[in-house]
């Protein structure tokens, strides 16, 4: 078990833990970014406060422990999210979307972001959005398990899956057993408190990876801290990440960022009020300065 610590990024008005990508280890199967948000408090008009932006070859997962997102994105959705609900954005070949406050809700926010690299088979595949309300949970002594995607312990997420991974919030009240794949690694992100898992503390900001190999996970904290558990096996390619893309080149980056500069219709239209990002070329680019 190696524990790693997050470092600290920033996305919209939040400052971020960011755990994924690490130095040491760029994925956990084909988990490739997790950000973790807050608690910081929003007005009605801010919300998490990001602007419309594009993405390639990844899904996007958004999970809150408290608050209220808006999600829009460019296939005309429009979702707000709540704590125990989880929004699944399947970027493809290309999507944008903007996280706006609600118009409503002024409190705490916290929650979680993190993507999926989507395998060489749907990566360049037509985008598409879910919206899961109603997500299977399975309690086991000293720890309640949500499954947000795959299956662990029993319970499996109807949320769409383009490679044989898992992501399940874990609630734990005392010492606990999860079963594991040990075909999968996995890595275990503390999020509202510390806990302690084989035996190690893990604090907010930090998570423990777990090679393959482990066919189960002991974990134990008090008053029901919650943790993120996410795994699968070893991505099947390298990937490529900058800024909101995840490709296999840079040329297939350098082709994303001019057509969302040039905003083509490869990335359509997101319905915000919010003006849309840019940035500058990859720093590999002829163009860039
Ligand atoms: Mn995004």
């Amino acid at each position: 078990m190696e524990l790693i610590d997050s470092r600290a990024g920033q996305v919209g008005a939040f400052q971020v833990r960011r755990a994924l990508p690490a130095r040491a280890r760029r994925t956990v199967g084909p988990w490739c970014f997790l950000d973790h948000f807050g608690p910081a408090d929003v007005d009605e008009d801010g919300g998490l406060g990001v602007a419309p932006h594009p993405h390639t070859g990844l899904q996007t997962v958004t999970w809150l422990l408290e608050g209220e997102v808006l999600h829009r994105d460019s296939l005309g959705t429009e979702q707000v999210i709540r704590p125990g609900q989880l929004n699944l954005m399947t970027a493809g070949c290309g999507v944008s979307h903007a996280e706006e406050g609600t118009g409503r809700y002024r409190g705490p926010l916290h929650g979680v972001q993190l993507w999926v690299a989507l395998p060489d088979a749907t990566r360049d595949a037509a985008p598409a959005f879910e919206h899961h309300g109603d997500l299977p949970v399975v309690d086991l002594p000293g720890v309640t398990v949500t499954v947000l995607v795959g299956a662990l312990a029993s319970a499996r997420s109807p949320a769409r899956r383009d490679t044989d991974h898992v992501g399940a919030q874990l609630e734990v009240r005392g010492p606990a057993v999860l079963p594991l794949d040990p075909a999968r690694e996995h890595a275990v992100v503390a999020l509202d408190g510390g806990i302690e898992v084989d035996g190690r503390s893990v604090r907010p900001g930090q998570h423990a990876y777990l090679g393959v190999g482990s066919s189960e996970v002991r974990v134990d904290g008090a008053g029901g801290v919650r943790a993120l558990l996410v795994g699968g096996e070893p991505f099947e390619s390298p990937v490529v990440m900058w800024w909101n893309y995840v490709a296999r080149t840079r040329d297939e980056i350098t082709e994303a960022h001019r057509a969302w500069t040039e905003r083509s219709d490869r990335f359509g239209r997101v319905a915000s009020l919010l003006p849309p990002t840019d940035v500058p070329p990859p720093p590999w680019s002829s163009s860039a300065p």
